[in-house]
């Protein structure tokens, strides 16, 4: 429970909420205006509890039908079990389905995007008052609360019209944030902590195209960023390239990709959807599978053993098992470390949602086990590839994460002390065997430091 400030007020019926409750569903995006929220409503001495809370703001999703169904079932339990909570809900759900919102008991508000991503519209449409301190501070957050690694929203919304999204009829067309913003609000966050800044938002790639700029200029501003810790001493910090379209990776920014691996992760998770051409068009993607190649071969050559993560959707209509055993070979091609599999999910108000030729959901799923046991395989052998590398890891405790995204153990007969926030390591594969018998290799990272001086003993 985190306490904030003092409270206002604390109705229990009908009057000003004295604590709130967030639950979020979804994205990064998503998490990220959850943060944008709570702290509005944390400057306004709302305490922030479990259950039992008087205001409950649900962030909602509705890229899948399964987020959709687990968010209404939340809201209505909520209901049962603290009949006094009044519930805010907002995100993608409130914005494609508000009647349906609107018949939960205990929803008193169902904000849209629009309503709710100002943080002041937001506390005006829940009956706050709005004071002019309110409007002078300054856009976006200040830290990521119980987070070691924070994310920063870049922009919102797309241009693209996959036939399987939803989101940007329910997000609006791309709209970026000023890049002073952006680079003030990384120095907010290094200074309270955070030594990861994942940037995220609905089409990064797109950032800039509204304003006259591009994603790779904003990066380079980003990146010169000598930024201070909480003790106001220069502090290593990274960025993170959350997701960005393959075909979006422009040679600016494998420039400085390649210079600056301390600064940029060398992890790019670039969404595939399929690897076959016929699926690929169906989906109005606006890539060949050849294209998409051919982005991971040139961004390959030009880093030191990147990460390559992706999200393929499976089981869309009219997927053949020929293009499916495609999507695996071009898989294997592109070099994946990891891949985030869907099953396809018709969402209403899309195009595929229309289409024919559906695949039964018993072969989506066989496809999705299959891809994911591939990939299972081709993170092994990754894993393995990295024995020797060095790489940075932003530690929770003693377990952290690479640049190169792959969780690593430090022991802790290796520090001299509490862990860091962050270490230089040497990474080692560890051979162990799981419990039902499969032989997995777990990264160990040691100090920088410690093999050092070892390696010059006599
Ligand atoms: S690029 Fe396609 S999948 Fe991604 S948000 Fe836009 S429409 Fe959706």
């Amino acid at each position: 429970m985190r306490r904030m400030h003092s409270p206002r007020g604390g109705g229990k019926d009908g009057g000003a909420p004295g604590s709130v409750r967030f639950v979020t569903f979804g994205c990064k995006a998503n998490q990220y205006d959850t943060q944008v929220l709570r702290e509005a409503l944390g400057r306004r001495g709302l305490e922030e509890t479990g259950p039992g809370a008087d205001l409950v703001v649900v962030n909602t999703c509705t890229v899948t039908a399964e987020a959709g169904r687990k968010a209404r079932q939340l809201m209505r339990r909520i209901g049962r079990e603290t009949p006094q909570a009044r519930i805010a809900v907002t995100g993608c759900l409130a914005e494609s389905e508000p009647e349906i919102l609107r018949e939960i008991p205990n929803v008193e508000w169902v904000l849209g995007n629009g309503e709710a991503k100002r943080p002041v519209n937001f506390l005006r449409q829940i009956g706050q008052d709005v004071g002019p301190e309110e409007l002078g501070i300054p856009a976006g957050i200040t830290e990521f609360a119980g987070h070691r690694r924070a994310f920063l929203k870049i922009q919102d919304g797309c241009d693209k019209r996959c036939a399987f999204c939803i989101i940007p009829h329910v997000r609006g067309r791309s709209t970026s944030r000023p890049a002073e913003e952006l680079a003030a609000e990384v120095e907010r966050l290094v200074a309270s902590g955070h030594v990861e800044i994942v940037l995220c938002g609905i089409h990064i790639g797109h950032w800039g195209l509204d304003i006259g700029s591009t994603f790779s200029a904003l990066l380079r501003r980003l990146a010169e960023i000598e930024a201070l810790g909480p003790d106001g001493l220069p502090v290593e910090w990274r960025l993170r390239v959350s997701s960005i379209e393959a075909t979006e990776v422009d040679e600016e920014m494998v420039s400085l990709m390649a210079a600056r691996p301390d600064r940029l992760a060398p992890h790019l998770h670039m969404p595939m959807q399929s690897g076959a051409d016929p699926v690929l068009k169906a989906m109005n993607r606006w890539y060949t599978v050849a294209e998409y190649l051919d982005a991971c071969h040139r961004i390959r050559a030009r880093l030191d053993r990147p990460a390559f993560t992706a999200d393929i959707l499976v089981g869309f209509p009219g997927e053949t098992d020929a293009d499916f055993e495609r999507t695996l070979t071009t898989a294997e091609a592109a070099g994946f470390t990891k891949i985030h599999v869907f099953p396809f999910s018709a969402r209403p108000g899309t195009p595929a949602a229309e289409m024919g030729s559906r695949v039964p959901p018993d072969v989506s799923r066989e496809r999705r086990a299959a891809l994911s046991e591939a990939a299972s395989g081709w993170e092994e052998d990754f894993r393995r590839e990295l024995n020797g590398a060095r790489d940075r890891v932003v530690l929770e405790g003693f377990v952290g994460l690479s640049g190169r995204y792959q969780r690593v153990a430090i022991h802790p007969e290796d520090l001299s002390g509490p862990p860091p926030d962050a270490i230089d390591v040497t990474l080692h594969g560890v051979l162990e065997t799981t419990a039902d018998g499969r032989e997995v290799t777990r990264l160990r990272g040691r100090p920088v430091a410690l093999s050092a001086v070892e390696e010059a003993s006599p």
